[in-house]
């Protein structure tokens, strides 16, 4: 049986017949971090939006598990299927308490409100307050996300994903704008999440990708240039001409 939890299979993406995603072909193992990297322009935002359903491919399917090609599905159902993207674009909400954040995000709200209808189960109070402690932002739960960090709040986001025990974890440069400690603290978790969750991180910090990568992507121009460890890579004289413009 393939160990494989994500099959792209010639995807290609169009937009007014630009090719962003470009007869793209590779495959996501269960428990890997698996990095998309390659210049500006190379069609990896356009990549996770397709994955989680937010644009849809011209051609290609997305198959999850073997089974389930999501390229047919709404991005609602294809969150609910356990695929969990987390944006450039924060979604936490900084009125609220951390801990109202993740009770949000624990009962796939969004609004405070509507939560006040829903009870959480025994089950997700302990879930909401086990990914505190591994985002290590237990003791500050009854805090405003506004008295954190900024790696602290990129952390609180990836503990709402976390808490919605996502199979696949979508990240857009989690570590922009962190110094080498938030970083390393940062990688650290993603090893942690990777047991459980197989994460898919487009990143352009090539010393995060060095230390954590279990395999990378490279693509250009919309298309796969190489893959593979990150020795491997380094080798290809195309990746390095790719990456300094020769
Ligand atoms: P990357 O994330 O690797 O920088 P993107 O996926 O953002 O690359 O973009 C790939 C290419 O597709 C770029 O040339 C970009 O201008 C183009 N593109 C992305 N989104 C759109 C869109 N909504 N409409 C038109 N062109 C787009």
């Amino acid at each position: 049986m393939s160990d494989s939890i994500l099959e792209i299979r010639n995807l290609t993406v169009s937009f007014d017949g630009f090719k962003a995603v470009d007869g793209l072909s590779t495959s996501v193992k269960k428990g890997d971090i698996h990095f998309f990297i390659g210049p500006n322009g190379a069609g990896k935002t356009t990549l996770l939006d397709a994955i989680c359903g937010r644009v849809k491919p011209a051609e290609g399917k997305i198959i999850f598990k073997g089974m389930k090609d999501v390229t047919k599905m709404s991005e609602h159902e294809i969150v609910e299927l356990g695929i969990g993207r987390k944006f450039q674009v924060p979604s936490i909400f900084m009125g609220i308490t951390i801990y109202e954040n993740m009770e949000l995000a624990a009962a796939r709200k969004r609004s405070l409100y509507s939560t006040l209808f829903t009870k959480l189960s025994r089950e997700q109070t302990e879930r909401i307050q086990d990914v505190l402690q591994k985002i290590g932002l237990y003791e500050k739960r009854y805090r405003t996300p506004a008295a954190l960090s900024h790696g602290e709040k990129q952390w609180l986001e990836i503990g709402m994903l976390l808490v919605q025990q996502p199979e696949i974890m979508l990240l857009d440069e989690p570590v922009a704008g962190m110094g080498r400690k938030e970083t390393d603290r940062t990688g650290r978790l993603l090893k942690e999440i990777s047991e459980k969750c197989s994460v898919i991180v487009v990143e352009h910090d090539m010393e995060f990708v060095r230390e954590y990568a279990d395999k990378v992507t490279v693509l250009h121009e919309g298309r796969l240039l190489d893959e593979g460890n990150m020795h491997k890579i380094q080798q290809n004289p195309k990746v390095m001409e790719v990456y300094l413009g020769r």
